[in-house]
């Protein structure tokens, strides 16, 4: 249960009392050990070392060739350290062809290579990810509409209004992702928004002034028809698609009908741990990998959940 699922465990000193520190952040960036992460229109930078191109590992900029890319350093966002390595970010979202400008990579959906990075470095391209989507969602005060400046090496935006002056901080959305269980079965459903028949657990949108037990009990409800009696946590995992915390939950049905609801899911239905074990052999499509679905399922299938 302790282990990190993927997209967390960066393994960073994030700093955050420095970030506000410019001469420590400009000592920093003058490093040439420094490390610069670049994201394009939520897109991260890889390499594909390997012969047959299918194993990625970030590909990074020095500090100096990421300025010469950028309008100077505000651009950059300060990530944190790690074995005294500092690692910065920089939004390259205003190049038209940014491969042109840095030839040794390439920008991929995080989604198309996750699982076959590793976990530290699935980790940092989350982070800067779902930084650098927060900025671009956030150029304006929701407060008053005034345009917002980027502060505290990228981890804060101010307003720019002398009379409002309002702090906006990065968002995580958390919704809660469960698997419904009772006996030897659980419940699966494949979602509208899989063109694939991929069969995976329940998910929704934590709503304020709601518990996230009750969060759960309502999207089962919602979603399948199902009641759902206890409710245990098992672990949580960032996911920056676009600006997500996944809570994932086991949750025990006391109820078994089944009545999807059409607009969101496909199909629901109960399958047992053995269908679940041999999907491989029967070429029953299960949630990817990499995601805390599938560990939720992998999990109870082994009996590490009963
Ligand atoms: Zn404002």
């Amino acid at each position: 249960m302790n282990r990190v699922n993927f997209y967390a465990g960066a393994d960073i000193d994030r700093v955050s009392p420095l970030r506000r520190d410019a001469d420590w952040i400009a000592k920093r960036l003058a490093s040439p050990d420094a490390r610069v992460l670049p994201v394009w229109r939520e897109k991260n930078f890889v390499s594909f070392l390997d012969q047959g191109g299918e194993t990625p590992e970030i590909a990074w900029l020095s500090a100096g060739d990421a300025e010469a890319l950028t309008e100077g350093v505000e651009a950059f966002v300060l990530l944190g350290e790690k074995d005294g390595i500092p690692y910065f970010a920089i939004d390259l979202s205003h190049l038209d062809e940014p491969e042109a400008a840095v030839p040794h990579g390439t920008f991929v959906g995080l989604r198309d290579v996750g699982g076959t990075l590793g976990q530290s470095e699935g980790a940092l391209l989350s982070y800067a990810k779902g930084l650098f989507h927060w900025h671009d969602r956030h150029p304006f005060c929701a407060r008053c509409g005034s345009a917002t400046k980027a502060t505290d090496a990228g981890h804060v935006r101010v307003c720019t209004n002398p009379d409002c002056r309002a702090s906006h901080f990065p968002r995580t959305d958390p919704a809660v992702i469960m698997l419904v269980h009772r006996g030897d079965r659980c419940v699966l459903a494949h979602n509208r928004r899989n063109p694939l028949p991929m069969f995976s657990t329940l998910a929704g949108f934590v709503e304020p002034g709601e518990s996230l037990e009750e969060a759960v009990a309502r999207e089962v409800h919602e979603e399948v028809g199902i009641h759902v009696g206890r409710v245990r946590y098992h672990s949580s995992q960032p996911w920056p698609f676009p600006g997500n915390i996944m809570l994932g939950f086991h949750a025990e049905a006391e109820s078994t009908d089944i009545a999807i609801e059409e607009a969101e899911l496909v199909e629901a239905r109960w399958f047992d741990r053995a269908e679940i074990a041999n999907a491989a052999e029967t070429g029953l499509k299960l949630s990817r990998s990499e995601s805390i679905s599938r560990r939720l399922i992998d999990d109870w299938v082994s009996g590490a959940v009963s």
